[in-house]
């Protein structure tokens, strides 16, 4: 039976997907086999219905026993053939050596009957330790599951492109932070959780014939039409390049702070991967930093886009051997900028209301985040507010203004701002519906997800149900819920995210 909802045609019960592990094929070097460790008392917490919807599962399963016990890690469905996978990487702009899933356990990928392409693989998160767990327990908190869970979510929302999360399994189980916390298991989806540091993994191990057979492996699966590139190897490190200038340009939009940006946590699909101390603007401050680990600010907001590029780098040092020349090389990575300067200014327009590009843009958007940076303002509710301004009615202008110290220098701005638009003839209301479909009304707050958490702390999961309601449709206007995209309460400022999770 189709629905709107499930083009591809019908649900499918848990017990009739397909499991396969394409990445097992691999060699046995890139992985160890393994099954997740029980999780005891596990209780689901919360789960994605349109994720759910993304393998077509049947959303009468979402709360079965079943469910809970596959995405605990407490059974293994049939046909999956579980692994954790090695890779290395570099931390923190130091060279880290091997890491590998230390917690997280791919059970392959999930096909529902009759699908054909875009399949998902799915990862449990958080389901014991593994040969690369180090000095870890191989389990995640409650805490960090929820932040990661409800960003995976809200970034599909954003329309940025992301790993997925199906679910959150929680357990009573207590495992030891900086305090006793209860553990949990996110099930997350991605076509590939091939990472920058699975190259990296065997250039530093001087192992060239394994980095060939990974770098097949990628092309084979995730990118089939570079395949007749005269060079695919380059031609896979543009793309990857490419896409990964593409996604930190996306970030800068919605002033999304990734905080580890270490090249083990770069997917080499260019999607968001592995939700930590991330974090979303809120007072402007271009040097913010949302990880509380970062002393230097390495990761800070302004640094994102050169430390993406730092990291497209790390991949093209791996990648020399197989593309053949320094040159070659370099001639991939030279796409980073310019694909990061076309999406940004794209993106800056389209925040602005601007339908066609001006040479006096860049100027327009400069001057704008100097202000916003100087009065400090609420980053997503500016734009948030300034798509009601009225082109002739600045007396009107107050819910924008009002979010200023400055104001004048607010009114100095949108004198220019105005001019621009009247240059393209900006019509009110139709520029209003184009800058509301491109700048949230809801962001994932830190503070909101500390509610959330703290709700579930105490086994009250409601919180999280409804922020996900209003993060995967973050466009739309909800009356009943207007202070989930208000300014964020004073004590929020006090809220510290680590790399502890
Ligand atoms: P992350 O900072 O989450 O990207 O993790 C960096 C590395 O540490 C990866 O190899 C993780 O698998 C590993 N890791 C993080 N937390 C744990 C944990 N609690 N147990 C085992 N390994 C972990
Ligand atoms: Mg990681």
């Amino acid at each position: 039976m189709n629905s709107p909802e499930n083009p591809l045609g019908a649900h499918v019960l848990l017990n009739q997907l397909e499991w396969k592990n394409s990445f097992a094929s691999l060699p046995s070097e890139f992985y160890t086999k393994l099954s997740p460790t029980p999780l005891p008392d596990p209780y689901l917490v919360s789960v994605s219905r349109k994720a759910a919807e993304l393998i077509r599962l049947n959303p009468s399963e979402l709360s079965s026993g079943s469910f809970v016990s596959i995405f605990s890690g407490n059974a293994v469905p049939l046909g999956a053939d579980p692994l954790a996978a090695v890779y290395s990487g570099h931390q923190f702009g130091v060279w880290a050596g091997q890491l590998g899933d230390g917690r997280a356990v791919l059970l392959g990928e999930a096909l529902a009957p009759s699908e054909s392409s875009g399949t998902l693989e799915l990862q449990l998160k958080g389901a014991g330790k593994t040969p690369y767990s180090r000095m870890g327990d191989g389990r995640a908190v409650l805490r960090s599951s929820i932040r990661e869970f409800l960003c995976s979510e809200a970034m599909a929302g954003l329309g940025i492109p992301t790993s997925r999360a199906l679910c959150i399994v929680g357990s009573d189980k207590r495992v030891l932070r900086e305090m006793p916390e209860t553990s949990a298991v996110v099930t997350r989806m991605a076509p590939s959780f091939v990472r920058f540091g699975s190259f990296e993994h065997w250039f530093y191990n001087d192992k060239p014939a394994e980095l060939k057979q990974l770098a097949d492996y990628v092309l084979e699966k995730s990118y089939p039409e570079l395949r007749e590139s005269a060079n695919p190897y380059q031609a896979l490190l543009r793309e990857i390049t490419h896409l990964t200038a593409e996604l930190v340009a996306q970030w800068q939009a919605v002033g999304f702070m990734h905080g580890v940006l270490n090249t083990d946590n770069m997917s080499i699909l260019g999607q968001t991967l592995d939700y930590g101390p991330f974090g979303f603007m809120e007072a402007y401050d271009p040097a913010h930093i949302c990880n509380h680990t970062d002393q230097q600010g390495r990761y800070s907001y302004r640094m994102q886009p050169r430390i993406g590029e730092w990291n497209c780098y790390a991949l093209g040092q791996a990648m020399v051997s197989l593309i053949g020349s320094v040159e070659d090389t370099q001639e991939a990575l030279a796409v980073y900028t310019p694909s990061f300067d076309s999406k940004m200014s794209a993106l800056w327009n389209a925040k602005l209301g601007f339908q066609v590009s001006d040479s006096s843009d860049a100027e327009l958007v400069e001057s704008l985040l100097t202000i916003l940076a100087r009065s400090r303002v609420d980053f997503s509710l500016f734009f948030r507010r300034l798509s009601s301004i009225k082109l002739d009615n600045p007396s009107l202008d107050n819910a924008v203004r009002d979010l200023f110290l400055d104001r004048a220098s607010f009114d100095a701005w949108a004198i220019n701002y105005r001019q621009r638009l009247k240059r393209e003839s900006s019509i009110d209301a139709e520029r209003k519906v184009a800058m509301d479909k491109v700048n949230p009304n809801y962001v994932l707050r830190n503070y909101l997800a500390q509610v959330a958490i703290e709700k579930a702390q105490e086994k009250d999961f409601s919180e999280i149900e409804k922020l996900l309601t209003l993060l995967e449709n973050p466009f739309d206007e909800h009356p009943d819920y207007q202070s989930y995209a208000e300014l964020p309460p004073d004590w929020a400022a006090d809220i510290e995210v680590s790399c502890s999770s």
